[in-house]
């Protein structure tokens, strides 16, 4: 598979997260993913989509989350990136059932984490989060 790139830029609106979702899936279907896979990588991406929605953006809809979907090397990586809040402790965030908003379950990272082969987050207090994800078809044509 040659290199492939997509960039999306998206109004922090929560329609969004389903149009996010095809997108990665679609994008993701020109490697050797199988269906369970592809339903893997739609959680990891409307839950990064969320995120950057509800915590980057506390719910504002004036934000941009910037969506980037690149297929290298027979992997896809997905790099969900937010202008909002930040992250102060990135550990503490990823931790199973840490959240900051009380009705959450607190899993989002979780899943994202286990469903990925690679998972990278960077943010800065007041700047805003980039989380970097890597997926590798288990099936090698
Ligand atoms: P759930 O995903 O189960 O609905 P949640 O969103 O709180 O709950 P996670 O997705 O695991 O759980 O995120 C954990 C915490 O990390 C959040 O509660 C929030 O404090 C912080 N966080 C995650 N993503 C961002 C982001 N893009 N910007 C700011 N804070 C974030
Ligand atoms: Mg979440």
């Amino acid at each position: 598979m040659t290199k492939n790139k997509a960039e999306i830029k998206m109004t922090s609106l929560s329609e969004n997260i389903g149009f996010a979702r095809m997108a990665a899936a679609t994008f993701a279907a020109q490697l050797n993913f199988t269906l369970a896979e592809i339903e893997e990588i739609k959680v990891a991406i409307s839950e990064a989509v969320s995120n950057c929605i509800i915590h980057g953006y506390e719910n504002r809809t004036d934000g941009t989350v910037v969506l980037n979907l690149l297929i290298e090397d027979n992997r896809l990586i997905m790099v969900v990136e937010d202008y909002g809040i930040g992250i102060n402790d990135i550990e503490e965030a990823m931790q199973p059932s840490f959240t900051t908003s009380e009705e959450r379950m607190g899993l989002g990272m979780v899943f994202m984490n286990s469903f990925m082969n690679e998972m990278e987050i960077e943010s800065e207090t007041g700047k805003g989060t980039k989380v970097r994800m890597v997926k590798i078809p288990e099936k090698q044509e």
